[in-house]
């Protein structure tokens, strides 16, 4: 089976099959409800409009009902309002004609109240579930291009060592000393493509989100780690400002890691598509307000004014291959993290974008 192929729609709905039993007591309810309703307004005067009570029956039913049964509701309740008038022998009829046109257009009013509401509601599910899957996909893609550049160079001298060293060792005499040197590169680029897996399978992990107290400077030092070849690979200077002694930030720090590499990857692609011949990112850490602030700046062709306004939007890019996900995912997950994510024009052009992070507070003195 493909991996894509099973819906996260379909795992994720609740199944909602009520048992025969339950749909016989479901409308055994409501028909009793609408019998009610029917006799108060049929033996009320007609200046009782009695029959907008049938709104509440379709507001505490609908959730249980399915679109077509709603409709079935709806007409049996605006029947069952001209059935009531014209069996309704005391009042006025100019009252009873107006009461019972207000009631039944209140009554075909919140049915279509109801029905827009659900659609609203399903659409948003559907989206949230198609985000999620996005974002399954967009990590993937990233995490395969983090491993093929980063893995490929320890993996690419461990093959030439391991030339060497078989060079060395079928000289005759074997020399034994180079072969000793190879051997012992081999296990240095060995331990770098480890670590390297070790830092990807960091970032990751599958664990629900959880707040802990870590060093930010380092945290955003790993992910730039990560970052080298990209960085290489679009000649892109990297400069770090990072505040020394800064206090722990409480926050979960693989999501922060991850939102930083989503700023990261989206200043390496505006330098990569820009001809500016300053090509260089500064990572830069403070801490202000009693909050951390990491900012990513990069001397790319900045933000239009008037893109500005859209740029957290989901959905939102204006790259031919972009998914417009990465800076709406990244403020949903930093929001949630009690801190926020904001965008700058640094005076000397290019684009900033800062995020802040609340910080473990400091013990009370005893
Ligand atoms: P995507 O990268 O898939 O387009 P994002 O939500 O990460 O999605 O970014 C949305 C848009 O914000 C991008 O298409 C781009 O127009 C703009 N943007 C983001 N980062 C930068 C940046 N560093 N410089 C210029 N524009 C940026």
């Amino acid at each position: 089976m493909h991996p894509d192929s099973h819906s996260p729609t379909s795992a994720s709905v609740p199944n909602r099959t009520p048992s025969r039993g339950r749909v016989a007591i479901r409308y055994g309810l409501i028909s009793l409800a609408l019998a009610l309703i029917f006799i108060f307004d049929t033996t009320t005067r007609y200046e009782v409009a009695a029959a907008v009570l049938y709104t509440v029956v379709i507001f505490v039913a609908h959730s249980a009902l399915g679109r077509g049964e709603l409709i079935g509701l709806t007409i049996v309740s605006v029947v069952l309002t001209v059935v009531s008038f014209a069996l309704t022998l005391d009042g006025e009829l100019d009252s009873g004609l107006i009461n019972t046109g207000l009631s039944i257009a209140i009554i075909i009013a919140i049915a279509f109240l109801i029905i827009r509401a659900d659609d609203a509601r399903h659409t948003a599910q559907q989206t949230q579930e198609q985000l999620k899957k996005i974002v399954q996909v967009h990590g993937l893609e990233g995490l395969t291009t983090s491993i093929a550049h980063e893995v490929n160079q320890p993996l690419a001298a461990i093959t030439t060592s391991g030339h060497a060293c078989q060079r060395w060792l079928n000289q005759n005499p074997p020399n034994i000393d180079k072969a000793h040197e190879a051997l012992g590169r081999i296990l240095h680029d060995a331990y770098r493509a480890d670590t390297i897996i070790s830092r990807i399978r960091r970032l990751t992990q599958g664990e629900p989100p959880h707040t802990n107290a870590f060093e930010v400077n380092t945290a955003v030092q790993e992910v730039l780690e990560l970052s080298q070849a990209e960085l290489r690979r679009h000649r892109i200077t990297l400069h770090t400002e990072f505040a020394q002694e800064l206090p722990r930030a409480l926050a979960d720090s693989v999501q922060t890691q991850q939102v930083v590499g989503n700023l990261l990857l989206n200043a390496i692609q505006a330098l990569a598509g820009s001809t500016t011949n300053e090509r260089r990112i500064t990572v830069a850490s403070t801490h202000e307000d009693g909050h951390i602030v990491v900012s990513v700046i990069d001397t790319g062709p900045g933000i239009d004014p008037e893109i500005q306004p859209h740029l957290f939007d989901a959905f939102w890019t204006t790259k031919d291959d972009g998914m417009g996900v990465g800076l709406s995912i990244s403020r949903a997950i930093i929001e949630a993290n009690g801190g926020r994510i904001w965008t700058d024009t640094p005076a000397s052009g290019g684009a900033a974008f800062s995020i802040s992070l609340p910080v473990v507070p400091k013990k009370a003195p005893s």
